[in-house]
């Protein structure tokens, strides 16, 4: 067992885990800083616990697809606003067979004038959200509510 080798799982962990969660102090500390800081130590370790010779350009070169690959998919998820994600889409469509009530106003108008009256004083929409569960029509300003 080379010395090293528990060092290195224990340094693998801090480096991968805190950044699948906090992008931001990842973004901070910066790509550079830490391949310089680690990234000998790391290649050497990984050299010698893995009995390989990979030069240590194309261990840096996988590090950095690796790194840049958990950024990429953490921003998306983390960092980008709902409005960014969600959009208002047009039904494809006849407006005719597409249009339904809109569904917050649909309920908003169900707990003020009750079921039946609901009925004739929603509008219909041939537009919804892609994007929220089960894709619910949206008039624009109840979109604009919801997506904040
Ligand atoms: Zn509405
Ligand atoms: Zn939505």
């Amino acid at each position: 067992m080379a010395k090293g080798s528990v060092d290195l799982s224990d340094q693998m962990n801090a480096y991968s885990s805190p950044l699948r969660k906090t992008v931001k102090w990842y973004k901070k500390l910066g790509i550079e800083l830490i391949l310089n800081t680690a990234l000998m130590n790391s290649w050497v370790m990984f050299c010698e616990n893995n009995k390989t010779k990979m030069g240590i350009v194309e261990f840096r070169r996988q590090l950095v697809e690796d790194l840049t690959e958990t950024e990429n998919k953490t921003a998306e998820e983390v960092e980008r606003p709902k409005r960014l994600r969600h959009n208002l889409t047009q039904k494809e469509g006849s407006v005719r067979n597409t249009r339904r009530f809109c569904n917050k106003c649909y309920k908003n108008n169900v707990e003020l004038y009750g079921s039946k009256l609901a009925r004739n004083k929603t509008k219909k929409v041939s537009t919804f959200c892609n994007e929220c569960e089960n894709k619910p029509h949206l008039c624009l300003q109840c979109f604009n509510k919801i997506h904040k």
